[in-house]
């Protein structure tokens, strides 16, 4: 995907401040950080939205939960985090390129939903 902003920064033609990389999986600082500790966890392969989901995408999505407890206790969040992952339109999705924002801190994130 030449114009996906999450698939540049992937390529690193944006810069972003990278926190983990594998083979599979790059996490980095949200720009707009909503809690002290806010990483993105996304596949570098591109893929849409959980809504275009394939059964090849699995493995890649297990290697996004495993490495987000390590991920937030490496970057302040020791005693647990919230992970969230936003689908199209209903979920408030604004960049589509799949990820899954790990915040936290040293304070509890708070309701999970605000009405
Ligand atoms: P969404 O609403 O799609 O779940 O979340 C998109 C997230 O991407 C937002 O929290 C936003 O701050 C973050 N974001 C948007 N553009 C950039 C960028 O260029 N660099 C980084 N590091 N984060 C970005
Ligand atoms: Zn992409």
């Amino acid at each position: 995907m030449q114009d996906c902003l999450f698939c540049r920064i992937v390529r690193g033609e944006i810069p972003a401040a990278k926190v983990y990389e594998d083979d599979e999986v790059l996490a980095f600082k949200d720009i707009q950080p909503q809690r002290p500790v806010h990483v993105l966890v996304i596949p570098k392969k591109h893929v849409t939205s959980l809504a275009h989901a394939t059964p090849e995408d699995v493995p890649t999505f297990g290697k996004m939960l495993l490495v987000a407890n390590q991920i937030a206790v490496d970057q302040g969040s020791p005693d647990g985090f919230r992970s969230i992952i936003n689908t199209g339109r209903v979920g408030g999705q604004e960049v589509m390129h799949v990820h899954m924002h790990i915040v936290g801190g040293q304070e509890p994130v708070g309701p999970m939903l605000k009405r």
